[in-house]
């Protein structure tokens, strides 16, 4: 009975009137145990002035989905605890949260220190604002404090880094990097999207802005595209907030909702990778065929006592080094459990080859500086059984022709 008394009623008899308006229940009496879908684009109200008042008021009843949406509220307030924000933007891909949170930081003729050898897609968002706007970059490594300091000019806005480095996991100095930057006046994002909140939390180590794929880990069944901007204080998430509505970069509530599915799992799934990453990187680095091994849990790794400090577990993703392209290409031929594929972050072991894919752009000599040689192979460590996923390696790595 319950049920029907929280439908909205239907004044009309007519067939074809009855099946545009299905009875929608209203405020129900039961609590879901999970959150519901407001597959929605649009809100109806008892009148055209309740309508002025909701979209008079950021904060106020949810009008249209572009602008607010319950599901999508939800996943924002989620991921805000995860991260320990004060607010999150969620939006319809990776690269619409960088935009949101860097355009709105950001004025014609402005400067941005960028740590080196950041994600394709993000290089080639910069290179447009500098041809649309004038915006320039320095790069600098993700540690140098002295580089930092000497790339500050008058007008640096912005400090921009990834916690982790594709392909070869470098770490950034999230705490020294921010609090320079911080002192200098400037806002430092970070695009934490290698890690997940479950190995680093960058607004604990003085980050203002954290940026993430959600279609990586937070989603992380490779079924969605999406992305979140979290902001540790009220004046930048409204200008994000705002940005958000008006480009257009808001995420449809079904995939809000895939993304609320998939962090159920987060910690499970990314402490299960990081295990695997850490037993694949200790035996690819005994194994002959193998050149180096670019993972934060190597004591050779560059970062490796940094990391210690900056992160809960030493990540899921890894790389490493054969002697040449045939052999990369090889590998990635040879693999029947492990596929190759361009993306990262679900819970299947996927292989690429960073050279001919996400790195492709980059010249022989921007590769070399990178440290990403023609035979650098790249693993997105899945959530699969760690000696299956080293014996298809094995067997792969044996097949390689040196
Ligand atoms: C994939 C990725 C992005 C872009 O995310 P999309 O969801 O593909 O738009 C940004 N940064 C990093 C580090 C990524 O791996």
């Amino acid at each position: 009975m319950v049920e029907y008394e929280q439908v909205t009623e239907i004044p009309a008899q007519s067939l074809s009137t009855r099946v545009v308006h299905p009875p929608i229940p209203q405020n129900v009496q039961g609590r879901p145990i999970s959150v519901p879908i407001y597959q929605t684009s649009v809100f109806a109200f008892d009148s055209a002035e309740e309508i002025r008042d909701a979209l008079g008021d950021p904060r106020g009843a949810y009008a249209y989905s572009r602008v607010g949406n319950p599901t999508v509220r939800s996943l924002e307030q989620a991921v805000s605890g995860l991260e320990g924000a004060h607010n999150t933007v969620a939006t319809s891909s990776g690269m619409g949260a960088i935009t949101v949170a860097m355009c709105p930081l950001l004025e014609a003729g402005d400067h941005v220190v960028i740590q080196e050898s950041l994600y394709g897609g993000t290089m080639a968002l910069f290179a447009d604002l500098t041809k649309r706007w004038g915006v320039t970059f320095t790069e600098i490594p993700g540690t140098d404090l002295d580089a930092l300091r000497a790339a500050i000019q008058p007008n640096t806005k912005v400090l921009y880094l990834e916690t982790i480095s594709n392909p070869m996991t470098n770490v950034a100095d999230i705490p020294g990097m921010s609090a320079v930057a911080r002192e200098h006046g400037l806002i430092t994002v970070v695009d934490s999207t290698f890690t997940s909140p479950v190995v680093c939390r960058p607004l604990e180590l003085g980050a203002d802005v954290v940026v993430h794929s959600t279609t990586k880990y937070l989603g992380g069944h490779s079924d969605l595209t999406g992305g979140v901007a979290c902001y540790a204080d009220e004046e930048l998430f409204k200008k994000g907030w705002n940005y958000a509505v008006v480009i257009g970069v808001t995420p449809d509530p079904h995939a809000a909702w895939l993304t609320l599915r998939g962090i159920q799992t987060l910690t499970l799934r990314v402490r299960q990778a990081c295990s695997n990453a850490e037993v694949l990187a200790a035996r690819l680095a005994e194994h002959p065929k193998v050149v180096a091994v670019h993972h934060p849990s190597i004591p050779t790794h560059p970062q490796h006592l940094l990391a210690a400090k900056v992160l809960d577990r030493m990540g899921p993703m890894l790389s490493f080094d054969l002697a040449s392209l045939d052999a990369a290409f090889e590998f990635s031929r040879e693999v029947k459990l492990i596929q190759a594929a361009p993306t990262m972050g679900g819970v299947e072991t996927l292989t690429s080859h960073p050279a001919t894919s996400s790195n492709r752009g980059q010249s022989e000599a921007e590769l070399a500086a990178a440290g990403i040689s023609q035979g650098t192979v790249r693993i997105s460590t899945g959530i699969e059984d760690a000696e299956d996923l080293w014996a298809d390696m094995a067997r792969a790595l044996d097949a390689v022709t040196m």
